[in-house]
């Protein structure tokens, strides 16, 4: 068939796929794991949910603007305000359909066919697909040191003259690393002096750990004016728990985001605006859930951490925060595609391949879900791997017999 050159280069997403088969093996009636998911599992936020109901409830459900209601300009402006020390106008704002489509408008604004875009690895799986899907090169930066903590040098080395953005996502997804502020402080000036545009994804920026302080990159930006070329991607859905509600934003300079909000008004015009409504209630309620899910969130890190220590032949580095690990299984197996699925065939357990972020021989476990969840999922992954383990598994009144070594 003769589709493009861009639809064959695009690989479906790795993660929404195995959503797919979770809900496939779980109508089913399987006792399936999902340890592969990228949201979180509490309540959205109440002032969200009324935001929404009143405005469905005028029974006028119009268009609203390309780049956002007024009401969650006003929102983003005040949290730009709280996390970033920074006035901005509504002109340095757009709203989109979630982070997502933030981050790959901001990509269709600034680079060519050709260009590089340079991320550190392991990365979020589309980031790569993002710059492929408009003709864009991904250019992944493997720390030289081995570890999931890239340096300046990292990034430095693979500059070249087609370079012309670089993203950075701290903490990462799937690493859960969170950069140190001497690396986002060498980055921002980096990105300045070389005039490459620097796109700083924080979906996850407030979800961190053991006490650690959300980091401001523009504290470090010295273009402070219109002139700058930082792009603050962000959004309510990790937070606020509201990843069905497709809404994230971008603050940038003012001609970046008036281009980004011509590309959008061809692409898919603003989000609905019962969906920004209940952002604006996100933003604007009583912030104690995001403080609650972060708490939760690190108690579910410890444990996870505890089971996988003592899971032997298992390598992980301990999560700075989001809701991701990303642990080395190549001592079990050097493929994480046959890894991952042998751990669903064998007792249902889904994962997400580390080949997927760019690193082979890791599997990317989230500790999104409950307790329980992660106990019984690393359980039986333990049993599956460990060719000590008995040879049978029971899962409720179901019998699981080994038929491997
Ligand atoms: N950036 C990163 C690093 C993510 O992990 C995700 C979601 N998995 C997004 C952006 C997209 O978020 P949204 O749901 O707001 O589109």
């Amino acid at each position: 068939m003769s589709l493009s050159l861009i639809a064959k280069s695009i690989k479906p997403s790795p993660t929404l796929a195995l959503n797919e088969k979770f809900a496939i093996l779980k109508e089913k009636g399987d006792p399936v794991i999902h340890l592969g998911g990228g949201e979180p599992k509490t309540r959205v936020p109440m002032e969200a949910i009324m935001a929404t109901v009143a405005h469905v409830n005028t029974g006028e459900v119009r268009y609203a603007p390309a780049d956002g209601i007024p009401a969650l300009k006003q929102a983003v402006i005040r949290y730009t305000e709280e996390f970033y020390d920074r006035k901005v106008t509504p002109q340095n704002i757009i709203a989109s359909g979630g982070a997502k489509q933030a981050l790959i408008v901001a990509l269709m604004a600034t680079l060519n066919p050709q260009e590089e875009v340079i991320f550190p690895a392991p990365y979020w799986v589309s980031y790569a697909d993002m710059a492929r899907l408009i003709g864009a090169i991904p250019v992944p930066a493997l720390p030289e040191d081995g570890t999931f903590y890239p340096r300046l040098k990292d990034i430095e080395d693979r500059v070249g003259s087609y370079t012309k953005a670089v993203i950075i996502n701290s903490p990462n997804n799937p690493t859960g690393a969170m950069y140190s502020e001497e690396f986002i402080s060498d980055v921002v000036q980096f990105c300045e002096k070389k005039d490459i545009w620097l796109i700083m994804d924080d979906i996850y920026h407030r979800l961190i750990f053991d006490g650690r302080k959300i980091i401001n990159p523009l504290k470090y930006a010295k273009k402070q004016d219109e002139n700058s070329k930082l792009i603050i991607v962000n959004g309510v859905s990790k937070q606020y728990a509201m990843t069905g509600f497709r809404i994230g934003w971008a603050v940038g300079n003012k001609k970046v985001i008036a281009a980004m909000s011509n590309i959008q008004g061809h692409q898919t015009s603003g989000p609905s605006v019962l969906l920004q409504k209940a952002a604006v209630g996100a933003l604007n309620g009583i912030q104690s859930s995001v403080e609650s899910l972060r708490v939760t969130l690190e108690n579910n890190r410890n444990v996870m951490m505890g089971l996988l220590n003592s899971f032997e032949g298992v390598k992980v580095t301990k999560p700075d925060g989001t809701f991701y690990c990303f642990a080395d299984f190549s001592a079990y197996n050097k493929s994480s595609n046959a890894l991952s699925a042998f751990l669903i065939d064998k007792v249902q357990v889904l994962t997400v391949p580390g080949v997927e972020f760019g690193l082979e021989g890791y599997l990317r476990l989230s500790y999104c879900g409950t307790i329980k969840d992660i106990q019984d999922g690393i359980e039986r992954m333990k049993w599956a791997l460990d060719p000590n383990s008995p040879n049978e598994l029971y899962i409720g009144d179901r019998k699981l017999v080994r038929d491997w070594s």
